[in-house]
């Protein structure tokens, strides 16, 4: 598409001189080193201070650890006040890339509007993408398509129930990708005495077990309690005394659980083939405690997000580029970092994590883009098959 810039221009347009991807371009350069040294540094405290004043802090986005308001049982997200259904397209995905205005423009007069893409200069995969989600469902296509246009070449598909799982899989048979299969936490309470035998079933069918990479999206949420905690527990251990008898990897989700969650996980750990927690936004004890347990880490746009994740910013360099891995959870936790701000994410904004990504850990986009799609092909044990022949550009 003609509107896609390179990515080094459209990072650049893409924000206005004073907005964050700037502010902690300089700031994760100190941090960096900042951080070698002390657990918190000027440099971070800049960024706060700097985008605390940006246009619509505070409003408009969900996450993690965003307060809720009304209870949402069924969510089994990962975003707790995310909109759980259909919900008006986002400016960019409307009818033309250039419906998104111009309002990102940063002061050149007659610019040309401006897409929000940004594509990144190598394929880059999203380990973490809730396709089956209503807002997608409605043209899955298109998506799949201004994913294609940024480079975002691969992607693995999360279940979070068994009809989830069900609906990803078909979703990753129609369109070429992989999928997860399990149950979250949230809906652990709806787990049975069938449960594992189906997971067990999806895993070893024929017209199946190709597309299944991993058990999960498994693990505890004791941030918002949709299942309790004694129940999360013991659906979580189940999955992966599945994965170990699979040889699949596991995908984890852990929200302020880290303690229980290390209890079950670590006696797993030699058996497992591969363990990722996914959209990691712990501290930096618990990055270490992961790291030195051998899991891996998938980052999200959190780490975009100026009020939330500055932490997360300073500490993500000591994850080792063969351990990282890269999400977007669309249609939640929507990059910050992206001008004009979008409303939903999709997989096309994955390149705004990557970039951010990049910054924090001073390394260039495409050596973090190169690292975390090798690492994404090894630990899901993606096909040859199903990776790009090459990068576009
Ligand atoms: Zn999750």
């Amino acid at each position: 598409m003609s509107a896609i810039r390179t990515f080094s221009e459209a990072a650049s347009a893409a924000v206005s001189p004073a907005s964050l991807a700037s502010t902690a371009a300089a700031a994760a350069a100190s941090v960096v080193a900042a951080s070698a040294s002390a657990s918190s540094s000027p440099a971070a405290a800049s960024v706060v201070a700097a985008s605390a004043s940006s246009p619509g802090a505070g409003t408009g986005a969900t996450g993690h650890r965003a307060p809720r308001a009304p209870k949402q049982p069924k969510a089994a997200v990962d975003a707790g006040a995310a909109p759980n259904k259909r919900s008006p397209k986002p400016a960019a995905s409307g009818s033309s890339s250039s419906s998104s205005g111009a309002s990102g423009a940063s002061g050149s007069g007659a610019a040309p509007k401006k897409s929000v893409l940004l594509p990144s200069p190598l394929p880059i995969a999203d380990i973490g993408i809730n396709l089956a989600h209503d807002h997608f469902a409605r043209d899955v296509e298109h998506f799949l398509r201004r994913a294609a246009e940024v480079n975002v070449t691969t992607m693995v598909i999360t279940g979070t129930s068994m009809r989830g799982s069900v609906e990803a899989l078909e979703l990753a048979r129609r369109h070429g990708m992989h999928a997860t299969v399990g149950v979250h936490p949230h809906d652990a309470k709806s787990c049975t005495t069938g449960t594992i035998p189906k997971m067990r079933q999806l895993f070893t069918s024929a017209d199946t077990a190709s597309l299944a990479v991993a058990v999960g999206e498994c693990g505890l949420d004791f941030d918002r309690n949709f299942s309790p905690q004694d129940v999360q527990m013991k659906w979580f251990e189940e999955q992966l005394k599945l994965a170990v008898e699979l040889k699949k990897p596991v995908f984890l989700h852990e929200r302020s659980a880290h303690e229980a969650f290390v209890r079950i996980l670590e006696p797993y750990m030699p058996q497992l083939t591969g363990a990722v927690v996914h959209c990691f936004t712990g501290t930096d004890a618990e990055l270490k405690k992961y790291l030195s347990m051998g899991c891996h880490i998938g980052i999200t746009g959190w780490i975009c997000d100026e009020r939330r994740g500055t932490d997360l910013a300073k500490i993500v360099h000591q994850i080792p580029l063969d351990r990282l891995m890269i999400e977007t959870d669309a249609p939640y936790l929507i990059p910050r970092n992206i001008r004009p701000r979008q409303s939903q994410n999709e997989p096309a904004f994955l390149p705004y994590v990557l970039e951010m990504v990049a910054q924090c850990m001073g390394k260039s986009v495409e050596e973090v883009a190169r690292g975390t799609f090798e690492t994404t092909r090894r630990f899901f044990q993606l096909p040859e098959s199903a990776l790009p022949a090459a990068a576009s550009s």
